[in-house]
C-alpha cells in the first residue's frame, strides 16, 4: 500500500495561490519516490485550479475538506460528493476535528457522511481523535472506538478497503504545534488498527492509518517510519510547498 501525504488547506489560498503553490509542490517533487502518494485538499473555491495545476501527474490526487451526504436539494452552503467529483476531486474527509468541534458536527452525522461519500465514488478519510480531557481521564481507546464505530457504521463490509483511510488526529495536537510522541502514536494506531480488523475482518490491513497533529518537516521521517502508520494528514506545514515537499520526500 503507498504512503499517503495529505495536504489540508483549510481556509487558505485563493486560486492564484492554489495554483502557484500546487505547481512549485508537483516541480519540487518530480521524482516522487515510489510507494508515496501526495493528495491536496484546498478549499472548494480552488479544487478546479489544484487539479489542473497537477497536469495529470501520476499519484498526485485531489480532495475535498468537505460535503453533504445528499445528491442535491436545499441545504444552503454545502456540496454534494457529486459536485467534488465533477471538480477533479477523487478522496474527501469525514469527521475533522474542526468540523466536529468548530461547527458541530456529531458521530451519526461523520457516519452518514462516511457511508454516502463512499457509495457516490469518492474515497474518504475518515478523521478521528480524542481531546485532551479525554486522554487524561484514561479515555483513548473508548473515544476512538465509539468515533470508528459511528464513523463506519453504514459502510459495507465489502467495501474495497483501498478506498478508505482512518486519521488520527489527537486534537491537542492539531495546529497547535505539540506532536504525539512516537510511544503515542504507537499506541492509538494500534487501537485502530485492531478496531478495523474487528470491522473488516483482514481487509482490515488495507485501510490506511494516517497521523495528523503539528507535522513538521523535522518530525515526518519519524512519524512515516512508525508501525500502521500509512501517510500523514497535515494542516499548517502543508501551506508552503518548500516545506510540504520536504515532508513528502522526507
Ligand atoms: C489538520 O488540519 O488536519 C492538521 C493536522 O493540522 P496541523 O498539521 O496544522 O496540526
Amino acid at each position: 500500500m503507498n504512503k499517503l501525504f495529505a495536504a489540508n488547506w483549510k481556509m487558505h489560498k485563493t486560486q492564484a495561490e492554489a495554483g502557484e503553490t500546487t505547481a512549485e509542490l508537483a516541480r519540487r517533487c518530480a521524482d516522487l519516490p515510489d510507494g508515496r502518494e501526495v493528495l491536496l485538499i484546498p478549499p472548494f473555491t480552488a479544487l478546479s485550479v489544484t487539479g489542473a495545476a497537477l497536469c495529470g501527474r501520476d499519484w498526485f490526487s485531489v480532495g475535498g475538506q468537505n460535503f453533504y451526504p445528499a445528491d442535491h436539494g436545499a441545504f444552503t452552503g454545502e456540496v454534494s460528493p457529486a459536485m467534488l467529483l465533477d471538480c477533479g476531486a477523487t478522496f474527501a474527509l469525514t469527521g475533522h476535528s474542526e468540523r466536529r468541534h468548530i461547527l458541530g458536527e456529531n458521530d451519526a452525522l461523520v457516519g452518514k457522511k462516511t457511508a454516502f461519500g463512499l457509495a457516490a465514488g469518492l474515497k474518504i478519510i475518515l478523521c478521528v481523535g480524542e481531546m485532551i480531557e479525554e486522554r487524561k481521564a484514561g479515555k483513548l481507546e473508548e473515544v476512538l472506538t465509539r468515533q470508528i464505530a459511528a464513523g463506519l457504521a453504514d459502510v459495507p463490509k465489502d467495501t474495497d478497503p483501498e478506498r478508505i483511510s482512518v486519521a488520527y488526529e489527537p486534537v491537542w495536537a492539531i495546529g497547535t504545534g505539540l506532536v504525539a510522541g512516537p510511544k503515542e502514536i504507537l499506541e492509538a494506531h494500534a487501537l485502530v488498527r485492531a478496531q478495523l480488523l474487528k470491522i473488516f475482518g483482514a481487509n482490515g490491513r488495507q485501510v490506511r492509518i494516517l497521523y495528523g497533529g503539528s507535522v513538521k518537516p523535522d518530525n515526518a521521517a519519524e512519524i512515516i517510519a512508525l508501525d500502521n502508520v500509512d501517510g500523514v494528514l497535515v494542516g499548517g506545514a502543508s501551506l508552503k510547498a518548500e516545506d510540504f515537499s520536504r515532508i513528502v520526500l522526507a
